[in-house]
């Protein structure tokens, strides 16, 4: 269709056509305002519609914008309602892949704000991973050994309704200070333990890409830093970010990781997938931390989609997480079954590369523990019984003799419990342990204050 141009010379300088729509005609379904940015009579050029900073400048950060005419003054006034308490933000791009106004769209549930959002039953929490308080130095989470995660920047390019770190993102725009980096530049010079390295916000591909590189380069320098592991969501919600000039620097600071956060099919798009290839093709593994989203996600077809499309990316499924027990979140939480049952259905139904692990982060800190269909039926000396995916039962003959592998008192886990080698297991000294130890003793001291008997460490749960 030969399209009227208001502000570009050719057709070339169009961006591709809407889902659903072309360029110049009005897709009735689309966010006014949205349709409105690239249709005719006054199309956005391809150069601005692909240019991040255009993307950044333009986010929908106004309710009433999106759905004024749209949807009813109830449900407009409850949107308005959310985002005065969680701050709205929606590329156009994003905005672009909206096929309907109505929650029950994915790309609309995730992004726009609903009065859902207000609803915050007791055990809800502002900090559920309790991430403040493992932070020895501001900007700087390092809660396991061996890692450690730098909060670059609170700002993302979408602000995703379902955020884990709702508290930060968005809140105040900040990007961490040259004087911070040097701290956390010495932190990591004094706890060479720590290997593995999270660049994370935020989303650290909103900041300039001399920005993100100082980051990198001040971890790189570190000797004892192995990789560098990048956390973002910009491939999903603003593609045209991942640049030539983004992608030529990041290939300066191997060996390095990218997690995305893909969590439907429908935002694999063109663009999506031509940024994850840029990425891919620099060398850089990917993999995706979906989030198990009721009215999103939590769907065995839905999810299959997405696995699908995810390895045909290059992008590995990595985690399915369980939604945390985020305050604003409650509307999107699932029961811990669905995810059961996700897993069940995509064992053997598709390639084990493209099965993510369904992990619950656990409270106060606790760490991630992986949720799998119980597939160990029984036990003896001799045999462990053992089903498949399709409920075929079959037994495994254990061996007749085995060395014991040799215990190592730096790295006691439950497998020594298990093979009898010992009969107590206390935490080592991990980062946090200490503050870990003061919940349990403080929620014991509470409940005997209330009154509560409290199962002592030798009451049997503990050998
Ligand atoms: S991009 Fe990540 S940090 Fe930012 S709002 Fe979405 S989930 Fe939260």
């Amino acid at each position: 269709m030969k399209v009227p141009l208001a502000c570009s010379e050719s057709e070339e300088d169009h961006p591709p056509p809407l889902r659903g729509g072309s360029p110049g005609s009005r897709t009735p379904n689309l966010p006014a305002c949205v349709d409105s940015i690239r249709s005719s009579p006054f199309p956005v050029p391809a150069r601005l519609w692909n240019d991040w900073r255009w993307q950044m400048k333009n986010r929908i950060r106004d309710v009433s914008s999106l759905l004024s005419g749209q949807a009813s003054e109830a449900d407009v006034e409850g949107a308005r309602r959310a985002a005065e308490r969680f701050p709205m933000a929606i590329t156009p791009y994003y905005a672009s892949l909206i096929q309907k106004l109505d929650p029950r769209d994915p790309i609309f549930r995730m992004s726009v704000p609903q009065l859902d959002e207000l609803c915050d039953p007791v055990y809800l929490r502002r900090d559920p991973l309790e991430e403040d308080r493992d932070m020895p130095i501001p900007g700087l989470v390092h809660r396991y050994r061996d890692r450690a995660l730098i909060v670059t920047t609170s700002t993302c390019a979408m602000y995703c309704r379902h955020c884990t770190r709702k508290r930060v993102a968005g809140q105040r725009d900040s990007v961490l200070s040259p004087s911070s980096m040097r701290k956390i530049s010495a932190y990591l010079r004094a706890h060479p333990e720590i290997h593995d390295v999270i660049v994370s916000g935020g989303d650290a591909f909103t900041m300039s890409t001399r920005a993100l590189e100082r980051v990198l380069a001040c971890v790189r320098a570190v000797p004892s830093v192995d990789i560098i592991r990048i956390g973002t969501r910009v491939p999903v919600t603003m593609p045209m970010r991942v640049t030539d000039e983004l992608v030529d620097m990041l290939k300066r600071y191997h060996p390095q990781w990218i997690n995305v956060h893909f969590n439907h099919p429908v935002e694999m798009s063109a663009e999506a997938s031509a940024a994850c290839a840029k990425l891919a093709d620099a060398g850089i593994p990917l993999g995706n931390q979906s989030v198990l989203l009721r009215g999103v996600n939590d769907d065995l077809r839905v999810m299959e989609e997405l696995c699908r499309k995810l390895v045909r990316n290059r992008v590995r499924p990595y985690y399915l997480f369980q939604c945390d027990l985020v305050r604003g979140v409650e509307h999107f939480r699932t029961p811990l079954t669905r995810g059961v049952q996700i897993m069940e259905y995509l064992r053997g139904r598709i390639s084990g590369l493209a099965i993510p692990l369904f992990i619950v982060d656990t409270l106060h800190g606790s760490g991630k523990v992986p949720v799998l269909p119980n597939y160990v039926v029984s036990q003896s000396p001799t045999h462990t019984v053992l089903r498949n995916y399709q409920g075929f039962l079959t037994s495994y003959p254990e061996p007749f003799a085995v060395e014991p592998i040799p215990i190592d008192n730096a790295s006691l886990g439950v497998s020594d419990l298990a093979c009898g080698r010992i009969t107590k297991l206390v935490p080592g000294p991990e980062p946090g342990h200490h503050r870990k130890a003061r919940v349990v003793a403080g929620s014991r001291r509470n409940h005997k204050r209330k009154g509560f008997a409290m199962a002592s460490a030798s009451s049997g749960r503990r050998a």
